[in-house]
């Protein structure tokens, strides 16, 4: 059966940033890494699409910043939320699950980074997790 292509919109608090991306909806990545926790303030909840499916209006408000050698992670210059999480090479760029329009139903998915978490809350669902990555 062939599902049909959702397309799914987000924003930023503040709705300066908007974009949109086609296609069923990827696992959901819930990374409790040290960078996520430090800006987000917990774990950072991510799901993937593929660069060519996703646009974005880049006004002058879209600033990046990069955490690491090829990783950089967008966020609007006005309210300050995080918009993608994007590295250099991947066929996928990660957006913010918590920004997506309307209430999204993601069930399947995994929990990175675990050795990072917080030890301010529980992780209370039964998905995977790994102490990394998955191999
Ligand atoms: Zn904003
Ligand atoms: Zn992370």
């Amino acid at each position: 059966m062939k599902k049909k292509l959702a397309k799914h919109s987000g924003s930023c608090q503040c709705g300066a940033i908007r974009f949109s991306f086609g296609g069923v909806l990827d696992d959901i990545w819930f990374c409790h890494c040290t960078q996520c926790r430090k800006n987000y303030g917990m774990y950072g909840a991510f799901v993937g699409t593929l660069r060519e499916n996703f646009t974005i209006n880049k006004t002058r408000k879209l600033r990046s910043y990069k955490s690491s050698a090829d990783i950089r992670r967008t966020f609007c210059g006005t309210c300050g939320s995080p918009i993608t999480w994007d590295r250099k090479g991947y066929t996928r760029i990660y957006v913010l699950a918590g920004l997506l329009d309307g209430k999204v139903k993601i069930t399947h998915g995994k929990h990175i980074f675990t050795k990072n978490k917080g030890g301010y809350y529980q992780i209370c669902d039964s998905l995977p997790q790994y102490k990394t990555v998955p191999k």
